[in-house]
């Protein structure tokens, strides 16, 4: 006879660790099954975003960061610093503390919460049972009213470069290096080779970025992702577009990499080298073929809006399904599900899902680009606000980048907002909210922000929606017809 229970989850990322603690707040009897094994070979619940993702990549580009300020910026703060030495160990090893604490706080959130943990692998099997080959070797199957899929993502394999022990690793690997390699190649500038590169550039290395795609950050507005590329390239991240890697080599002296572009065929030297070419769904094997689960053609599981599988009370949230690779965005989903379970009429708003490039300046936007907005024939007004006139910013020595807010030409309500600058991360809630609540750049223009604040330059940009923002002595508003 298998276990009951009310709701079982498959995976404890943020989508379905989150989902989880939702369901007990509800009052059903839930279990979450997890196959994520930790530095120390325990049983780790958090998923890729606590245990080799966002969390270990910020806490290495706070400490890479504090580094290089003080390494290159201190003394202009008149801050004098003799001495200053490196021990990569020693930042690895913070890094695996945060990760222990908070892996661990999740443990102690599903104990108060009555959650039952199951550390193996699970398999969906028909009529919603799940069988589970324990870490233990022993095998055992539970049954769900419903059952909650949110097994997540592994970084895509690149035939061209096949992982190979510390010399040619994924995102994961290069999170773990303990020594600072001289050359480091990275296949793909996206948003995870540029955050990874940013934190071996700012230890010291050169790094190389090899970007198949011609379109610098395609998903980003246009305006922003051109701005970015220079001041990352002032920083010495050596971005290649337009570059195919064709072979790479490890030889006795690192690694040779063959790539092509529009100029003909290249050869690149490095001694490490990162693949971070995106991210395929964890759903081999999932299910078995009797259980009858539809994937779609790239192996993401099929939902319709609300998160439903083909299978009556199989819901699928987070990385393995459609939409954006986000933490908040699956965190999202497993919530609405288990409120949906519960009998409430819960949905996610994908039309507000913020996105962010934790690089230094960061970058981050919410709603549409101006490319989408042309694209979809809408007509908008766009403001734009440079960080170099926000007194806040010139304080903190951080001033470059823009705050732009583009609104409807004949609603004014606000359809994207895009930010490059200093803690754009933390700014763009600002624009969430306004988003969510349907605000229009006049909304934001007259609302009070405090003196002197970064928040000021979303003022500023709502401001010059309608040419009148303060502190920029020429008009920065468009109108573009759709
Ligand atoms: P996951 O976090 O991948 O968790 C899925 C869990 O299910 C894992 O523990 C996995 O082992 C387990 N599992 C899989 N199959 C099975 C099975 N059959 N049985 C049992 N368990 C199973 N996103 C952001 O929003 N912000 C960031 O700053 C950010 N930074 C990132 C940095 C890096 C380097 C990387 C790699 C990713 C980053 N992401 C970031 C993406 C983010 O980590 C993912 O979007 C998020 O973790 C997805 O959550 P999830 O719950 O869907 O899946």
């Amino acid at each position: 006879m298998s276990d009951s229970y009310d709701v079982i989850m498959i995976g404890a990322g943020p989508a379905g660790y989150v989902a989880a603690l939702r369901c007990a707040q509800l009052g059903l009897r839930t279990a979450c099954v997890d196959d994520w094994l930790g530095a120390d070979g325990k049983p780790a619940l958090g998923g890729t975003c606590l245990n080799a993702g966002c969390i270990p990549s910020k806490a290495l580009l706070e400490s890479s960061e504090l580094y290089d300020s003080m390494q290159h910026h201190a003394s202009r703060h008149g801050i004098g610093v003799n001495g200053l030495t490196l021990d990569v160990p020693a930042m690895i090893a913070k890094k695996n503390t945060i990760v222990r604490d908070l892996t661990g706080g999740i443990a102690a959130l599903f104990k108060a919460s009555q959650i039952t943990w199951i550390p193996g692998r699970g398999q969906l099997l028909p009529g919603r049972q799940v069988s589970i080959a324990l870490h233990t070797g022993e095998q055992q199957t539970v049954s769900g009213q419903h059952v909650i899929l949110a097994t997540g993502s592994r970084p895509t394999a690149l035939d061209a470069a096949p992982l190979q022990g510390e010399t040619i690793v994924d995102s994961a690997g290069a999170l773990d290096w303990d020594t600072v390699p001289r050359r480091l190649g990275i296949i793909g500038a996206g948003v995870i080779g540029l955050e990874l590169g940013s934190v071996w550039r700012r230890l010291g290395a050169e790094v190389t970025l090899l970007e198949a795609q011609d379109l610098f950050l395609a998903m980003a507005d246009r305006q922003i992702a051109s701005a970015a590329l220079k001041l990352y390239g002032r920083q010495g991240l050596d971005i290649r577009l337009g570059a195919v890697v064709k072979a790479t080599q490890v030889t006795g002296n690192g690694i040779e990499i063959q790539y092509q572009d529009g100029t003909g065929a290249h050869l690149l030297a490095v001694d490490r080298l990162i693949v971070a070419v995106g991210r395929r769904p964890c759903t081999e094997g999932l299910a078995t073929p009797a259980a009858d689960l539809l994937l779609d053609e790239r192996g993401f599981i099929h939902v319709d809006d609300n998160c439903e599988t083909n299978l009556p009370e199989v819901y699928a949230v987070g990385d393995a399904v459609r939409g954006p690779m986000l933490a908040h965005k699956g965190s999202a989903e497993g919530i609405a599900v288990a409120e949906r379970i519960a009998g409430q009429n819960s949905e996610v708003n994908y039309a507000t899902i913020p996105s962010v490039i934790y690089t230094h300046p960061e970058i981050a936007w919410v709603g549409q680009s101006e490319e989408a907005l042309r694209h979809a024939g809408v007509a908008f007004r766009s403001g734009i606000f440079p960080f170099a006139a926000s007194g806040r910013a010139r304080a903190i020595q951080s001033s470059d980048g823009m705050v732009k807010v583009l609104s409807d030409a004949a609603s004014d309500r606000v359809l994207g907002v895009h930010i490059l600058g200093a803690q754009a991360s933390e700014l763009i809630g600002q624009a969430v909210i306004a988003m969510e609540f349907g605000a229009s750049s006049e909304d934001i223009a007259r609302t009070v922000f405090a003196h002197p604040t970064l928040s000021e330059a979303l003022h500023e940009a709502a401001l010059a929606v309608d040419n009148r923002a303060i502190h920029i002595g020429k008009a920065r508003s468009r109108t573009t017809d759709g």
